[in-house]
């Protein structure tokens, strides 16, 4: 089984994708994680990868397609994964299908998690983190005892760089820009099922599974 999640940051992707991976056992394919290993590793790809990083933008197609290539046709790339933040593009999305062509093989389903932007905004701005022990508030939702210091530790909460509005606001116009290319792709394709964020975290997971199961 060959899987994408798609969504908007801040919809919840990450949890979604880690509790898939479990239950199916799968390998997870983040580009976004590759990157950020890639730049540990001061490797030339994660060097050049990061100045896209750093200044909130798409790392561009022949990089991420470089990355992503070494990636599949190397290890453990006939087993069954979910592909988590990629593809972005239409570009990539093209690519993979071609790769995926040469491995005989073919994306089963691409699994998207709507959510509006008002409720994005709202819970990503109103997140704040430990300083020490990074553990997660929100100021409505899940506010600390006491303003601005951690339950757990003491530490104090700050909010993170790309959470702020402007940063949450600018990520979100790229994704409406580059991404939303793809949902027509796959519609065209039939293999896009979307799934209703706006909900608790074990609901929408109960939505992501029936996909799953029904692709399986
Ligand atoms: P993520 O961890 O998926 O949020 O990715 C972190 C950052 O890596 C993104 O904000 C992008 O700058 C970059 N990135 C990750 N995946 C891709 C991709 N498929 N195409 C372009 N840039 C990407």
């Amino acid at each position: 089984m060959k899987l994408l999640i798609m969504g908007p940051p801040g919809a919840g992707k990450g949890t979604q994708s880690e509790k898939i991976i479990e239950d199916y056992n799968l390998i997870s394919i983040s580009t976004g994680d590759m990157f950020r290993e890639s730049y540990r590793k001061q490797e030339s790809l994660g060097l050049l990868a990061m100045e896209f990083i750093r200044d909130g933008l798409l790392v561009s197609d022949e990089i991420t397609n470089e990355i992503i290539r070494r990636r599949l046709f190397a290890k453990n790339a006939e087993k069954d994964f979910l592909l988590d933040g990629y593809p972005r593009t239409l570009n990539q999305a093209y690519d993979l299908d071609n790769i995926l062509e040469i491995m005989d093989s073919k994306l089963d389903a691409a699994i998207k998690i709507l959510l509006d932007d008002e409720v994005i905004i709202g819970r990503m701005s109103g997140r704040r983190v430990c300083s020490i022990c990074g553990a997660t508030f929100h100021i409505q939702h899940k506010p600390s005892k006491k303003d601005k210091i951690c339950d757990q530790c003491g530490g104090v909460l700050y909010q993170r760089e790309d959470d702020k509005e402007e940063s949450v606001l600018n990520r979100l116009s790229i994704y409406h820009e580059k991404t939303k290319p793809l949902v027509a792709y796959y519609k065209e394709r039939n293999i896009l099922f979307e799934v209703n964020g706006n909900q608790a975290f074990d609901d929408v997971y109960q939505e992501v599974k029936a996909v799953i199961e029904a692709v399986r």
